[in-house]
């Protein structure tokens, strides 16, 4: 009988410290668990360091490494989706190379799985590794984006989580260029199980994703899910607008109450420059989904592979 094919599938960035030890450990993992074969699709996102050739020489050595090596750095989002589109098995699981993600907790997805779910997330119950600046925004963020958007993402759940064949098609359906990859699996939906475990620290090199990147990676999540940012708008100066109208009755009933006093001066200028800002701030969110509407009419590949290194041939063995 024809095993399950499982592919686990890597976005490698800058992590050549890790590539020996990834290895080590995701082998034994997945080695263990006897229902299913699998393959690593590795995806070397555009490296400066050695990555790559540290892929290489693990994939010399194991038919069961494939590497998919992209142009250039398309950020962590576009190598997944690389690695989805590669990936052939029936079960794909997204996993960090950073081993931040226990390769343990593989196995108990599979498990769940079996018990005949689509999707499988991996929750976080134990994030003390991460920073408390990190937790606290992260909080923050699903908080923020789960009242603002109809398709809620998960607390502590990242990308690492088991899905079936059929998922994988259904996110290859989607055709947005700016893959914002949480929300695209929240969006698809599919009988979603969940399995807890507690996150490590990373093995060796430094995360990827400063605090800037982190802000602006949320407002991709916010502004791809959702357009209610927008409206918020029209509700606020509704409301600006009725109040001025309420304002502008009590001066007309005053000036015939008591007749024309000298108006403030700082009245106007407050009402002046907070309007301003409100205009401001408005035009800066139509812009942000402007932008977006720019992005995604150009219609450009999410990414581009340079080369795949698949299935090496036997001879190739040292
Ligand atoms: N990564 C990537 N491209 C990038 C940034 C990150 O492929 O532009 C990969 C990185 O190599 C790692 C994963 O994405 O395998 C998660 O990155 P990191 O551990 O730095 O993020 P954190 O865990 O700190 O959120
Ligand atoms: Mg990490």
């Amino acid at each position: 009988m024809k095993k399950t094919l499982l592919s686990l599938v890597v976005p490698f960035y800058n992590e050549e410290e890790s590539v020996e030890q990834f290895f080590l450990r995701v082998r034994l993992a997945l080695e263990a668990i006897e229902s299913v074969d699998y393959e690593i699709v590795c995806v070397n996102d555009g490296s400066k360091d050695d990555t790559l050739l540290k892929l290489i020489e693990a994939a010399r050595h194991d038919s069961k490494i494939h590497i998919i090596d992209l142009s250039r750095n398309f950020g962590k989002e576009a190598a997944l989706t690389a690695g989805l589109n590669e990936a052939l098995g029936d079960i794909v699981i997204p996993f960090d190379a950073d081993l931040q993600d226990p390769p343990e907790v593989i196995a108990d997805l599979v498990m769940k799985w079996q018990e005949g779910y689509d999707v499988v997330v991996a929750k976080r119950v134990d994030r003390a590794s991460d920073t408390f600046l990190k937790r606290f925004s992260a909080a923050a963020f699903y908080r923020l984006h789960n009242k603002l958007s109809d398709v809620k993402i998960p607390e502590n759940v990242g990308d690492f989580r088991l899905i079936t064949r059929e998922v994988v098609e259904a996110i290859k359906l989607m055709p947005e260029s700016r893959r914002f990859m949480k929300g695209l699996f929240a969006w698809v939906g599919y009988r979603t199980a969940t399995v807890t475990y507690a996150r490590e620290s990373r093995v060796a090199g430094k995360t990827k994703f400063s605090a800037w990147k982190l802000w602006n990676f949320a407002l991709e999540g916010l502004t791809s899910f959702g357009t209610l940012p927008l409206r918020v708008w029209f509700y606020l100066g509704l409301a600006v607008a009725l109040l001025s109208l309420v304002y502008a009755g009590y001066l007309v009933a005053r000036t015939m109450l008591l007749g024309i006093v000298v108006p403030g001066y700082a009245s106007i200028i407050t009402a002046v420059l907070f309007l301003g800002g409100v205009q401001l701030i408005g035009i800066g969110i139509i812009g942000e989904y402007v932008g977006r509407i720019y992005v995604e009419s150009k219609q450009r590949p999410v990414y581009l592979i340079r080369r795949r290194y698949r299935a090496m041939e036997k001879e190739d063995e040292i």
